[in-house]
């Protein structure tokens, strides 16, 4: 809800001292009062002209009026300019729901990487990729460009049977494309290897246990058909068929 912060103040007319008449929500303390009396002296001894009611224009707004929402937002379109602000929210009810609060954070780019992390200040030794230390470390490359995750996502296409390999950007991934046309079950899959991208990563990083593409893929898997079949109450999922033939079940979730 908008919270309306009243600066509304008027000079006493015909008042020889300028006094002026606050009417504060909160009365101000610590610093906003310190930054007051600095005000309060530099328009001492202002003199207005015709005496009449004055007031604070905020100009960041039309209605000169300020609120805190307009300024989250302002302050959010300037902080991340990058945000896919299409993938307002993200959730899929094939997996649980902390699969889709980090697939939300890495569509809006804030995931940890080094390179977000440098850019708030965290002292580090170093912004490339702890995996393949070929580049530094974005979420595009994380998910996109590092060898580990291009090998996952050809094999992960390869097991769906799709002749794709890759994605162009990193906008293209997660919404769950493949052949022309929207599968949950694909969307449900990307979601899982993007979790797993981001578990290899933190276990390379503060374990030192890389995987490699085929446990990788093993793993989506396993953790897909765990997730889902438990899900997916109309048809019983038969291991063996899941591994052979994933998208065998597309129309059945
Ligand atoms: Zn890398």
């Amino acid at each position: 809800m908008d919270k309306e912060v009243k600066l509304e103040t008027r000079i006493i007319k015909n008042d020889p001292s300028n006094l002026f008449c606050w009417k504060w929500i909160r009365p101000p303390t610590g610093r906003t009062l310190s930054e007051l009396n600095r005000l309060c002296d530099l328009l001492n001894g202002f003199s207005y002209e015709n005496g009449e009611t004055d007031k604070w224009a905020w100009n960041l707004h039309p209605s000169e009026t300020f609120y805190t929402s307009v300024l989250t937002k302002l302050l959010d379109e300037k902080i991340l300019p990058n945000a896919n602000m299409s993938f307002e929210t993200a959730r899929l009810h094939l997996l649980p729901q902390k699969i889709g609060i980090l697939i939300w954070r890495v569509m809006q780019e804030r995931i940890p990487v080094r390179v977000e992390l440098d850019k708030r200040g965290v002292d580090m030794d170093s912004v490339r990729c702890p995996v393949c230390d070929d580049d530094i470390e974005t979420a595009e490359h994380t998910f996109l460009h590092c060898e580990f995750a291009k090998d996952i996502w050809s094999r992960i296409f390869r097991w769906w049977g799709s002749n794709r390999h890759m994605y162009s950007c990193l906008g293209d991934m997660f919404k769950g494309d493949i052949g022309g046309s929207k599968s949950k079950l694909w969307q449900s899959i990307e979601w899982v290897c993007g979790y797993h991208i981001w578990r290899n990563r933190n276990l390379t990083l503060f374990q030192r246990k890389r995987g490699n593409g085929p446990m990788a893929l093993n793993e989506v898997q396993i953790k897909s058909f765990e997730w889902i079949s438990k899900r997916v109450r109309k048809c019983s999922f038969e291991w063996s068929q899941w591994l052979i033939n994933p998208s065998s079940y597309d129309d059945q979730v």
